[in-house]
């Protein structure tokens, strides 16, 4: 069947302007239009959305935006077969430059110059409290399109990187790579543990209490992954007990996270909203992946990122 319409889901409006995501649409040979829920499809439909639907498994082909699709139903979608898209591989600069905003700042503290900042404090961080990321062990867990685009960036800036991946292919700027079965040997030296693995069965609760006793006291986990990655409740009480030394968190078990969490009162914690992929242009970044896609579907192509 001929694709004939792109049906913009309203629930895009959780990360991207509506508007202009529509209208980027306008130099590909393809009308998009936005709907609400409760519309039917049919096989010359394409959607494009935030979140799932039941009628959508009635279209053509449905494209996920996130990176994450955890949420979608991929044995329906293969029952039905209807191809499932999402939008990993346009997450690496934006949500690693995130993750390094964040280690930066737990290292040289920019969080907390910001916190007494707010109260015209001259606050001066003990002798021994800042230290540079520069000769300090990353370990980056999922090397994925984020994964690598950390590991790059560390590498650029002097730090010893290693990595955790089910495949021993090299990768560049990481000099060891780990199989997850030895996720314990892989975090155990590390100043900084960075999560980029996708939310499945068997990445739930990889951090939990075992690997905060595995961890140095001197340590941070960054989470840009997703939050159940992490098993938050232990990961207070690690930091709580000095553990380890603190956070940084783009995910969380509940988003919003909840206002009586107590992540919010840590000092070495950093909380952004879940906003890794955030930036001026992200709209523009998955219209020219949705666009391809309209290319590679009219021509019979493999579809680009398929998931189901
Ligand atoms: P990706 O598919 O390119 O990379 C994921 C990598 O993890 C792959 O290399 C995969 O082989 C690997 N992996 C899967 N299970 C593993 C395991 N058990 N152990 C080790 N490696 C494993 O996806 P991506 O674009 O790099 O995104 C990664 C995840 O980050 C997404 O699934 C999503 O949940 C999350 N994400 C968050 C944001 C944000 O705003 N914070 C934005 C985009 C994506």
């Amino acid at each position: 069947t001929e694709l004939e319409q792109l049906y913009v889901h309203e629930s895009v409006e959780n990360v991207i302007p509506t508007d202009a995501f529509v209208d980027a649409f306008d130099e590909v040979s393809i009308p998009a239009e936005l709907v609400g829920d409760g519309r039917e499809y049919g096989a010359s439909d394409a959607v494009a959305t935030y979140v799932p639907r039941p009628e959508f498994l009635d279209a053509g082909w449905v494209h996920c935006i996130r990176a994450g699709y955890d949420e979608f139903d991929i044995e329906a979608y293969e029952a039905a077969g209807v191809p499932l898209t999402n939008s990993s591989g346009i997450h690496g600069s934006t949500v690693g430059e995130l993750a390094l905003t964040i280690m930066l700042s737990l290292a040289r503290l920019g969080h907390r110059y910001r916190d007494h900042q707010t109260e015209r404090n001259w606050w001066e961080p003990p002798y021994d409290r800042p230290f540079t990321i520069e000769n300090e062990r990353v370990c980056v867990v999922g090397l994925g399109t984020i994964g690598k685009a950390i590991a790059t960036r560390c590498d650029a800036l002097g730090m010893d990187v290693v990595g955790v991946r089910r495949s021993d292919e090299p990768v560049p700027g990481v000099s060891e790579l780990f199989d997850p079965d030895r996720l314990h040997d892989a975090i155990e030296n590390a100043r900084f543990v960075v999560l980029t693995v996708p939310h499945t069965p068997e990445t739930e609760g990889l951090l939990s209490a075992e690997e905060f006793v595995r961890m140095r006291d001197d340590a941070y986990v960054i989470n840009v992954a997703r939050g159940p990655v992490v098993d938050e409740k232990t990961l207070i009480a690690a930091i709580e007990k000095d553990q380890i030394a603190g956070a940084g968190l783009d995910v969380f078990e509940t988003e919003p996270l909840p206002e009586d969490s107590p992540l919010w009162d840590l000092d070495e914690v950093i909380i952004s909203p879940h906003k890794g992929s955030a930036t001026n242009r992200y709209h523009l970044d998955i219209a020219d992946l949705v666009a391809e896609n309209v290319q590679r579907y009219r021509s019979g192509d493999i579809l680009k990122n398929r998931v189901a």
